[in-house]
């Protein structure tokens, strides 16, 4: 499952976030995800519930955006509505992906021993 094997690779991320930090816990973890990065937004909260047992992740929670396909002209740059094919209007460019094809990691709320 694709979705697992990124679950993993973003548990050791934000673990060594932690570890830099010295932090105790993690409480809330935000990532965002492209509608067309051909990850299902379900599944990868599901295979975190699952991967995030015996790490140090355990009580953390996965917050997922999802994010709208964004695309633009590669000559002009204005916004190229995909509906009506993926070529601009006005200067016949063909159309580039700006956003909603990758997946972000966008933060991590860290819980900090209180000494
Ligand atoms: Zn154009």
């Amino acid at each position: 499952m694709h979705e697992y094997s990124l679950v993993l690779s973003l548990i050791e991320r934000v673990e060594q976030e932690m570890r830099s930090h010295n932090a105790v816990a993690a409480r809330c973890i935000k990532i965002s995800v492209g509608e067309l990065s051909g990850v299902e937004a379900d599944l990868l909260s599901y295979a975190f519930e699952i991967a995030r047992e015996d790490t140090l992740l355990r009580t953390a929670q996965l917050e997922v955006t999802s994010v709208v396909a964004r695309w633009q002209c590669a000559g002009c740059a204005r916004d190229v509505d995909s509906q009506k094919g993926l070529i601009c209007d006005s200067c016949g460019n063909p159309a580039h992906l700006v956003e909603g094809g990758e997946i972000l990691f966008e933060s991590v709320e860290l819980e900090l021993p209180s000494d």
